[in-house]
């Protein structure tokens, strides 16, 4: 990338892919501006259409976010109607409220704001204080936080569920039906039923209700790919379908200031300089069963056999290789210390066979995943990040955590499967088919045949199982 000009501490040279609209630089989110001086540019640009899109997009936000007349107005009107009203200056709303852990909430968000876009809703969110200041704001002109005056707002548990208004449909005379203007949407997972969400049908009911309030952890884009009215409009803004986090997470997850601190220093001071850098999250999901000497051979059988670390040499002490050594840093991010001491010991008590120097690093480790805490947060969020500036990444399976850091870093991942017990299964990873992230409860109904389908893939070009969860389904 090019010099930055600087104004002050702002760097004023955007990145060259557009994502970001020039016009919208401050100095209360210096990453927005800086972030593409840490990071290769991407080989894979959004589409001409997809700017387009979040340009209009933002000036939708712009005339229907919060503190604006088309705002006040709407809610005014909704707050004195049951059933859902209609007009040309009414503005329609999608809020997203959080479930589960921060990889979690930021695949779902994702959706949730194409899912926006595509509807024409205004995206809003409801954080909490333990998400509050890991993310800058997103749109240049209005806020994405749920305003406090909300209609219903910690009352959402008592709207009337989409599960419901589908039950309505069947069993209520058409003269009685009527779609309400706030409605639970509930899609987390766990409710392993059926939803239909991902039916033209639903969508068409759905896009009469004033407000959704969306609860979700899943990344459900593969859903709106089954969607008819959505296809032609997905197709123009992804001709690349393995981009959609890629871009939309580029776009939506800026780190604040707090969080481009930890970044930026950590990277400055112990990846910067470095030859090759290797991204190790390791999750171990179950960790009263699983030995942390079954996860370290495991990570050692996956990075040492394919090459993604140099071996150690046991027969030398010293390497003979004096001059022009290359070096690779090692980012691991863990709950837990051992690996990284274990890794760290073993390059520092022999050298390598390839001469080349390993160093191994990681950001924090907090023990165990904790909700309600800011700062633990922000150090998941930061170590995300920098997984994603890796140039090598090796990931745990099933974890949405590595799925973020993937997918904004454009890579695809060597995937260790979950194991269980004192043996880790063959092969101890594999590459990932694609760098989005995967849906892990996809619907089982063609809603054209009207049948039950076995896997989605079967049925859906540009889909495929994925690698660490089968029953799951990935973007290609
Ligand atoms: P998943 O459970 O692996 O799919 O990922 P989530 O992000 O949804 O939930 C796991 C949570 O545990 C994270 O959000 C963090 O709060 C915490 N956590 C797990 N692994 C790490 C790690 O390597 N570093 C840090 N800082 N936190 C982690």
């Amino acid at each position: 990338s090019s010099p930055a000009n600087t104004t002050g501490s702002i760097l004023i040279n955007r990145p060259p892919d557009g994502l970001v609209d020039p016009k919208f630089v401050e100095k209360s989110c210096i990453s927005r501006s800086q972030s593409y001086l840490y990071r290769k540019e991407s080989p894979h640009k959004p589409s001409q259409y997809l700017l387009n899109k979040l340009r209009g997009y933002e000036d939708l936000h712009a005339r229907c976010g919060p503190l604006t007349k088309s705002y006040g107005r709407t809610m005014r009107r909704l707050i004195k109607s049951k059933h859902h009203i209609s007009g040309t200056r009414i503005c329609k709303y999608l809020v997203w409220t959080a479930a589960n852990g921060l990889g979690n909430r930021m695949i779902s968000l994702a959706a949730a704001f194409l899912y926006a876009v595509l509807t024409e809703r205004v995206l809003l969110v409801e954080f909490g204080n333990e998400m509050i200041g890991l993310f800058c704001e997103p749109f240049p002109k209005s806020s994405w936080h749920l305003p406090e005056d909300f209609p219903y707002k910690n009352r959402f548990d008592h709207l009337q569920t989409y599960e419901t208004l589908l039950m309505n449909t069947i069993n209520i005379s058409m003269e009685q039906f009527s779609v309400p203007s706030f409605l639970h949407l509930y899609l987390e997972h766990g409710g392993h039923k059926e939803n239909f969400f991902h039916c033209d049908d639903s969508q068409s009911l759905l896009q009469k209700v004033n407000v959704l309030i969306l609860r979700s952890d899943q990344y459900n884009i593969p859903s709106l790919f089954m969607i008819s009215s959505f296809k032609k409009e997905l197709e123009n803004m992804f001709p690349e379908k393995d981009t959609v986090f890629h871009h939309l997470g580029s776009y939506l997850f800026h780190p604040s200031n707090e969080a481009w601190g930890l970044i930026s220093r950590f990277y400055d001071a112990y990846l910067a300089n470095s030859d090759e850098k290797i991204g190790l999250q390791i999750r171990v999901f179950n960790p009263k069963n699983t030995p942390s000497q079954t996860i370290m051979d495991q990570v050692l059988a996956c990075t040492l056999k394919n090459k993604l670390l140099p071996q150690v040499d046991l027969l030398k002490s010293v390497s003979s290789q004096l001059q022009n050594k290359t070096s690779k840093a090692v980012l691991v991010a863990s709950l837990y210390p051992d690996y990284t001491e274990k890794l760290r010991t073993m390059y520092w008590r022999r050298p390598t066979v390839t001469g080349e120097i390993v160093g191994v690093y990681q950001p924090s480790s907090e023990g165990k995943q904790r909700f309600n805490d800011n700062s633990h947060n922000m150090k998941a969020w930061a170590e995300m990040y920098l997984l994603s500036l890796c140039d090598v990444l090796v990931t745990s399976g099933e974890s949405t955590f590595g799925y973020v850091a993937q997918s904004i870093g454009g890579l695809k991942p060597w995937i260790m499967g979950k194991t269980l017990g004192t043996e880790f299964r063959e092969p101890p990873c594999a590459r990932a088919v694609s760098m989005e992230p995967c849906f892990h409860f996809p619907p089982k109904f063609d809603c054209k045949r009207k049948t039950k389908v076995d896997h989605v893939s079967s049925v859906f070009p540009n889909m495929k199982p994925c690698v660490d969860f089968y029953s799951g389904v990935k973007m290609v």
